[in-house]
């Protein structure tokens, strides 16, 4: 029997995958087979539904105190050439000037030193003011972590203060990779894994729902990466807040990994196989399109992704890393690009209610606000 035969075998039994059959699926030059063991798992969970929403992103300061090597969008002093700092009425302006029809507001900052705490207060509050059925999926455990030593709080007394401005949940950013190796290189400014997941824990167990990430194609060996979505998976199995985890393709420009090649296609529809085969316990494997590029995410549809992210209009991170996708796609390209992949598009909301499905994915956006408002009552 084969190796991919005794995978599938473990896999019909319901039986976990261990770190030995993650590395030795990841150096699998079988591309198609893997996909398709991948292709199985997702359609036991989710069928063809993929998912969608339609959201934008908010990086209302790239001031960072941190220098983490494969960072582009980063500056460490205002004043710097590319600096930037919006006030928070031009934060929420940017949030007033987009459609009615827009459900998520993703906002991801750097490490401002010099901002007060009531800054990222007043922007999640001023943002539910505005439109009270948006929901903010905000700041990295590296921010939650920085905002508990910089402003002298626990971590629990800041997610305790941010969700009374707003705060519904947490994106997966930050994670990068988890050996200390890797980041003793890349990223050694930053909170560490250990406290990247107790951050995690933290907010599930305050009633968030949170998302996990691994920045893969730099200088992380197969193992770290298996190592990686393991810790991932225990972690899950303790507080069980993990909605989606997201692979994140590392970009090599304007930064100082500019000598690496970065993952390619066949790098990056492994680990989106391996991912969905290895994490058992998180319902959602997204293929975020402004990272992976269109046409990549659209095939990892059929590697074990069942996520598309969103509209994702005002990305700064991966455009300033050299990201050619387009600036944001409308939900019309969205669905055409799912259903192109012969799935069936399911736009949802950052917790995965369904907004719209079938006909209603052609109901007016009015109508679409009105079941978002009719799920937030209900939430
Ligand atoms: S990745 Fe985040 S923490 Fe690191 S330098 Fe960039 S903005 Fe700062």
């Amino acid at each position: 029997m084969s190796f991919l035969e005794k995978i599938a075998e473990k896999l019909e039994a319901r039986e976990r995958l261990d770190f030995a059959d993650g590395v030795r699926l990841l150096g699998e030059h079988d591309l198609p087979a893997l996909g398709a063991l991948a292709n199985r798992v997702r359609e036991r969970m989710h069928g063809d539904r993929t998912y969608f929403n339609v959201n934008m992103h908010l990086n209302a300061t790239n001031v960072c105190v941190a220098d983490c090597k494969f960072c582009s969008f980063a500056r460490l002093e205002e004043g710097m050439p590319g600096a930037y700092t919006m006030t928070v009425a031009e934060a929420i302006a940017k949030v007033a000037s987009r459609p009615a029809e827009l459900t998520e507001v993703h906002i991801v900052n750097g490490l401002h030193p010099g901002l007060p705490f009531s800054y990222y207060e007043e922007l999640l509050a001023g943002i539910k003011a505005l439109r009270p059925a948006i929901h903010l999926k905000a700041f990295t455990a590296v921010e939650i972590h920085w905002f508990a030593e910089h402003y002298g709080m626990t971590i629990d007394e800041v997610l305790r203060r941010l969700m009374a401005a707003g705060l519904g949940s947490l994106p997966g950013g930050g994670a990068e990779v988890f050996a200390e190796r890797v980041r003793n290189k890349i990223c050694r400014d930053k909170v560490g894994a250990d406290g990247w997941i107790a951050i995690h824990q933290a907010a599930h167990r305050l009633g968030l729902r949170s998302n996990c990430t691994l920045l893969y194609g730099h200088i992380e060996t197969l193992e770290e990466r298996v190592d990686h979505l393991l810790r991932l998976r225990a972690a899950q199995d303790v507080t069980g807040g993990f909605q989606t985890f997201i692979p994140l393709a590392f970009h090599n420009e304007n930064n100082a990994l500019e000598r690496l090649p970065g993952p390619t296609a066949v790098d990056d529809l492994k680990l989106f196989a391996v991912a969905r085969l290895l994490l058992d316990n998180i319902p959602h494997v997204k293929a975020y399109w402004a990272m992976l590029g269109v046409k990549t995410a659209q095939t990892a549809l059929w590697f074990g992704a069942d996520d598309l992210d969103g509209t994702v209009e005002e990305e700064k991170i991966y455009k300033m890393a050299g990201s050619r996708t387009p600036e944001a796609l409308s939900r019309g390209e969205l669905i055409r690009l799912i259903r192109a992949a012969g799935r069936t598009p399911v736009e949802r909301d950052t917790l995965y209610h369904v907004v719209a499905e079938g006909d209603a994915l052609a109901a007016s956006p009015e109508r679409r606000r009105g079941r978002l408002e009719v799920l937030n009552e209900g939430a």
